[in-house]
């Protein structure tokens, strides 16, 4: 039996063990995949006993992704740089390596899956905590023609745009904040408190893509506003779970499973 987490808190809406579950029969591995409910200064103890069960990895969820940099002895890919973490690979020589899947899951979702090219649009990518620092290079190199960054405290935002320099990329205030978007994505928490973020209604427009991060069985808040201003084309971040879920299931198994059958799975 191989032994993974996911750390959270909250972390009962998590649906990562039935996903990896779904991943780990496609191959007829025996998983064992527990969500973990951690206090606010827990994880590196959360961590520490499932290195000691024997556990291969595991993902790190809201609000911890930042902490998980100071557990990593090295960080890969799209979290260098970035220091926040969402996979941590426990690997045979006792090392623990970090990693950020958030990006993949996110562009492979809204690519491959929803049809929607970054490429040459303008964007507006709301909030700036580890799930935003997470996706803003991999959006970058899609060569979006503006990526704006708006986050409730704007500090954290000019702090987000300082780390990736570059010319597409700036903070905005809420009145700085352009009309019609040509896609919006919701990378704020509001959303597990059952709110939606407090944004001026001209950022919407009928041909705005409107993406959340979060994901329910109901529209998401966010998407609720969003199609009361007449956005037509929305999505939630359901799909980017599966795909950045796929991602951390390649890192620990060297597999890609096949999402779209998961993904049907647990829609129907
Ligand atoms: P985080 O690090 O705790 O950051 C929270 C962000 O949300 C901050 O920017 C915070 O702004 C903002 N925020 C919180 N409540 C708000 C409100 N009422 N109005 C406006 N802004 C608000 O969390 P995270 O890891 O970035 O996760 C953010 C969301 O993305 C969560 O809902 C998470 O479930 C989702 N997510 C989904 C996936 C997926 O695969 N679908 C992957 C990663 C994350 P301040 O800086 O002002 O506090």
């Amino acid at each position: 039996m191989i032994n993974l987490a996911v750390f959270g808190n909250p972390i009962a809406h998590s649906r990562s063990p039935e996903i990896h579950g779904l991943f780990a029969q496609q191959f007829g591995i025996a998983l064992n995949y527990q969500k973990v409910l951690v206090p606010a200064d827990g994880l590196a103890q959360a961590v520490a006993e499932l290195i000691r069960q024997g556990a291969r990895g595991c993902n790190i969820t809201v609000p911890f992704k930042s902490q998980a940099l100071a557990l990593c002895d090295e960080v890969k890919g799209d979290a260098i740089g970035l220091g926040v973490i969402n996979t941590l690979d426990f690997a045979p020589n006792g090392k623990v390596y970090g990693y950020n899947t958030d990006a993949q899951g996110l562009i492979t979702d809204l690519k491959d899956h929803l049809e929607q090219s970054i490429h040459g649009r303008r964007v507006l990518l709301i909030g700036a905590g580890g799930a935003a620092q997470g996706v803003v290079p991999a959006l970058l190199r899609e060569a979006p023609e503006t990526l704006h960054v708006w986050n409730r405290t704007p500090q954290r935002a000019e702090q987000l745009v300082r780390l990736v320099p570059s010319s597409q990329l700036e903070a905005k205030t809420l009145e700085q904040l352009d009309a019609q978007y040509d896609l919006i994505i919701n990378a704020s928490a509001a959303g597990l408190k059952g709110s939606a973020p407090d944004l001026p209604s001209r950022i919407i427009g009928p041909g705005s893509f409107c993406y959340d991060l979060s994901y329910s069985d109901s529209e998401t808040p966010f998407l609720q506003w969003a199609s009361g201003l007449g956005a037509k084309h929305r999505a939630d971040g359901f799909g980017m779970l599966i795909e950045q879920a796929a991602a951390a299931f390649y890192i620990w198994f060297e597999l890609s499973p096949d999402t779209q059958m998961v993904r049907t799975e647990m829609l129907s």
